[in-house]
């Protein structure tokens, strides 16, 4: 008998030592959304996308799958599972940015974007020299700081649901030219100008490349946090790309009560990036009321 239960224990520490180990997994399904790694006999993102995508089959380390399960609990935890339903389900794809495809309504991650350690303050930074080589000198004085400190990756799920909400309520088209539509005309004129070809209104990214120097970006984030429309610095890339950022950053600010802070030199020089302002509060009411409208269809 005593033997016999030495056996049962020791199956039992193997069994839990093997899973333990977590093996790579091919796709897992956590709280009813679906995950899959890429597979190419599987998945055939739409033409625009197909060529960017590395048609390699892609597993999902232990480390991948905890960042997405952490996502799905903190969407979770606000009462935004809803979000998360949006998309037919997430495939982790080796790629040169996450994408969400809209006529098929999925959303595709970028693999290597897929962690827990990379913040939204560290892709502010990653953005911002990447727009302005020439602050590149000064990087080591300056991060943007989370309040909470929230992953990237969180962000990155928001924003591409943010697209598939935009394409799928406000009609926005998802190919080459901007078509205006009724459902979308009152968002998209608050920073976009109509008669000149629909640039924006604020010449921002000429304003982020003609930064020279540390008291240049101060001045730009001032400017930035009281006066422009935008909630980040790749909301000016398109019409698209502005409906996705306010979109995360109201979802953050309304249930994560989150702000983004610039400190320099160990100091916060500016809190509240995304403080409010005329345009914004026009740019958040219009959201507020499309997501009261999606919930009362629960
Ligand atoms: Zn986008």
């Amino acid at each position: 008998m005593r033997a016999l239960l030495r056996i049962l224990s020791l199956c039992l520490c193997v069994m839990v030592f093997l899973s333990g180990c977590g093996w790579e997994q091919d796709s897992f399904v956590y709280q009813g959304i679906i995950f899959e790694g890429f597979d190419p006999a599987k998945h055939q993102p739409s033409d625009e996308f197909l060529k960017h995508v590395t048609p390699t089959k892609v597993s999902l380390s232990r480390g991948q799958i905890k960042a997405l399960k952490k996502c799905v609990d903190l969407l979770n935890e606000q009462n935004l599972r809803y979000l998360l339903e949006y998309p037919d389900r997430f495939v982790i794809v080796e790629a040169p940015f996450s994408f969400a495809d809209k006529p098929q309504m999925i959303v595709y991650l970028d693999q290597e974007k897929v962690n827990l350690t990379f913040s939204i303050g560290d892709d502010w930074e990653n953005k911002l020299l990447n727009a302005n080589l020439g602050l590149m000198d000064h990087s080591g004085q300056f991060y943007f700081k989370g309040t909470p400190e929230l992953p990237n990756l969180l962000r990155i799920i928001i924003h591409e649901i943010g697209h598939l909400v935009e394409y799928d309520r406000l009609k926005f088209n998802w190919q080459g030219k901007f078509i205006p539509h009724p459902l979308n005309k009152e968002f998209v004129s608050i920073s976009w100008d109509r008669n000149r070809y629909w640039q924006d209104k604020e010449g921002f990214s000429e304003k982020l490349h003609n930064i020279q120097s540390i008291n240049g970006l101060i001045h730009f984030l001032q400017w930035f946090k009281w006066e422009s429309s935008f909630f980040s610095l790749s909301s000016s890339m398109g019409m698209n790309e502005d409906f996705a950022e306010a979109f995360v950053y109201y979802i953050l600010k309304e249930y994560y009560d989150y702000e983004l802070s610039f400190v320099y030199k160990g100091r916060v020089v500016l809190d509240n990036l995304q403080a409010s302002n005329p345009y914004r509060r026009k740019k958040w009411a219009f959201i507020a009321n499309l997501m009261e409208k999606e919930s009362m269809e629960e």
